[in-house]
């Protein structure tokens, strides 16, 4: 009755199956470590419920589970495995060791297989859970080994396993050693908290919190779990994490379903982050459909598509409000009298797209500041755009530079103004064949895909122009010897991952090397909310209005806001 397979495709699905036993016998700690990229060693401990004495070998038993009791129970599945199909499968192509304790018995077992035959067993002491350690994974399967990649890139599959994990348990406390790659997170419940374990604290502080206001149909589909704002988007989708209760699920259509609802909040060829959890009726989902249960069936597609969508819609409106200094234009209220705002509420809710940056301006008096003369990105940049000397006043919220002008007053966004400063610089020195490199002491290596290996090998010189020096070394690994100066403080193989993830993305060719300059100047480009020193807000007022195109950033957003004297003036009453 169920969708059996071959379910051990690769360490990665060792790994899977591992922890959801571990997960499944209500453990609180899973730690998990490999070794080689999981082929010479995976070995995953948790603190659950363990295994009694004599029930030891019958887990190792094709389809035996202790996890249904009758066939009906497959029709509303709360656990995550179900066919006793994964520990079977693991020990016929390896050897495998599981100790485990039962919490009611006072000591243990310990059980070792070698290709499906129990070798021995013997009683042992140990504190209660269960660890598995499996060796030479496919050591009688040379074919499935042959597919394998590198041992780097298999643990990267680890790590994205086990971090998904960690979205969706965030009470779980999971730790992983691969290599010298360590990962842990905190298991306090606080989803997050484990966003900022697996991303960043940054990361963690941009994500919105799903608010489903009108709470809708209860007996439907629910979704919790946090978006991030539009400012921290991605250049591919490998951020969104889905879970259907809570289980990891690939899922086209619910991707399609998030990104839709960032129709408009995003720029092209970006994407959004996500942990999504989508509670449902055990009844209304069926997860026997694959054998690696990461694909699911729903009963009412539809229904769970458009809870997806108006949850993660709803949230992004309820937090990114119209800009206020356009609203105040329309209703001819002032906009002191307007509420407090957040750090990003001046983000336009339509991000400013080419054709409206070529349109010329059309904000208005108050944004006047955005206004562009010709296409950004096109061709040769256009004369220089006039900004007039200014004088830095301060610094507000760590975000914004205010400084006084000719006519009136500016705010500058600090991120968004230096982005453009480096843009033009590393741009510049592209086209004068002459790019500030920054030769690495050692080496960084870092390990690509196929894809984006394709991409570096087709674009070295063109990267080399830009000043990242980078080359191959054998395998999969790839040296980065040399940064554009610019990017001397930041991590070079994360700036180029996420360079080689946003051309993957594909688009436009010919704009290839502009992408990897945006990428280069938004890595390097200092944060919102880092205080500045005034002699460093006045070196980047400076850079700003020696630029060709100041007024907006490489993505289009706006680098500043004016309000003129008029405007100020008829905002007192004088
Ligand atoms: P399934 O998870 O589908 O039941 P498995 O082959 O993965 O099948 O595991 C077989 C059985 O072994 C499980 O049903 C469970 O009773 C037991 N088991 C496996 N791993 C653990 C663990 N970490 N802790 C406790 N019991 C476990
Ligand atoms: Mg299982």
């Amino acid at each position: 009755m169920i969708a059996a397979g071959e379910v051990i495709e690769r360490p990665a699905s060792v790994v899977k199956e591992l922890v959801e036993n571990s997960i499944d016998a209500g453990a609180t700690e899973i730690s998990v470590e490999i070794q080689g990229g999981g082929v010479e060693l995976i070995r995953v401990a948790d603190n659950g419920v363990g295994i009694p004495y004599d029930e030891v070998e019958l887990a190792f038993q094709r389809f035996a589970t202790s996890k249904l009791s009758v066939a009906e129970d497959l029709e509303a599945i709360a656990t995550l495995g179900f066919r006793g199909e994964a520990l079977p499968s693991i020990a016929s192509v390896s050897q495998v060791t599981m100790v485990t304790r039962h919490a009611d018995a006072d000591s243990g077992a310990r059980l070792e297989v070698l290709e499906s035959q129990v070798k021995a067993k013997t009683p042992e002491g140990a504190s209660p859970g269960t660890i598995i350690t499996v060796q030479q994974l496919f050591r009688n399967v040379p074919a499935r080994r042959k597919f394998l990649r590198s041992p780097g890139s298999e643990s990267t599959r680890v790590q994205t396993l086990v971090t998904r994990y960690a979205l969706a348990y965030p009470e779980i406390r999971f730790q992983l050693m691969a290599g010298r790659s360590r990962f842990a997170s905190p298991g306090t419940g606080d989803l997050l908290e484990a966003v900022a374990a697996v991303y960043s604290l940054e990361v963690a502080q941009a994500m919105l919190e799903i608010d489903t206001l009108d709470e809708g149909d209860e007996s439907g589909p629910q979704v919790t779990g946090v978006v991030g704002a539009p400012t921290v988007d991605r250049a591919n989708r490998n951020y969104i994490s889905l879970f259907v209760n809570r289980r990891w699920v690939q899922s086209r259509a619910l991707n399609v379903a998030v990104e839709q609802a960032y129709h408009g909040f995003l720029k092209e060829r970006r994407f959004p982050m996500a942990a999504l959890n989508i509670s449902m009726p055990f009844e209304d989902v069926d997860v026997n459909a694959h054998p690696a249960k990461s694909e699911v069936r729903f009963r009412s597609q539809d229904q769970v598509f458009s809870a997806v969508q108006h949850a993660v819609r709803q949230t992004l409106t309820a937090h990114t409000p119209v800009p206020e200094m356009r609203r105040a234009q329309v209703t001819a209220g002032g906009f002191s009298s307007a509420p407090a705002r957040t750090a990003t509420s001046f983000w336009p809710v339509q991000p400013f797209s080419r054709a409206a940056e070529a349109a010329g301006p059309t904000n208005g008096e108050v944004v006047a500041g955005i206004s562009g003369n010709g296409p950004l990105y096109d061709g040769p940049l256009s004369p220089k755009s006039a900004l007039p000397v200014l004088r830095v006043l301060g610094q507000v919220q760590s975000t914004y530079i205010a400084a006084e002008g000719p006519d009136g007053m500016y705010l500058i966004d600090q991120h968004a103004a230096h982005e453009r400063v480096v843009f033009e610089k590393i741009q510049a020195d592209a086209a004068a064949g002459a790019p500030e490199v920054q030769m690495l002491m050692e080496p960084a290596t870092l390990e690509l895909d196929a894809r984006q290996q394709e991409l570096l090998l087709d674009n070295q010189a063109s990267f080399a122009a830009l000043g990242l020096l980078v080359e191959p070394f054998g395998g999969d690994v790839f040296l980065i010897r040399g940064v554009p100066s610019i990017l001397a403080e930041a991590d070079p193989a994360s700036a180029l991952v996420d360079v080689l993830d946003e051309m993957s993305e594909g688009g436009d060719p010919e704009t290839w090397q502009e992408r990897a300059a945006y990428s280069i100047a938004c890595h390097s480009a200092i944060r919102a909310g880092k205080v500045l020193t005034h002699q460093e807000m006045v070196e980047l007022t400076r850079q700003l209005e020696a630029c060709n195109q100041p007024h907006s950033c490489p993505h289009g957003r706006p680098t500043m806001i004016h309000l003129s004297a008029t405007h100020l003036d008829r905002e007192f009453g004088r």
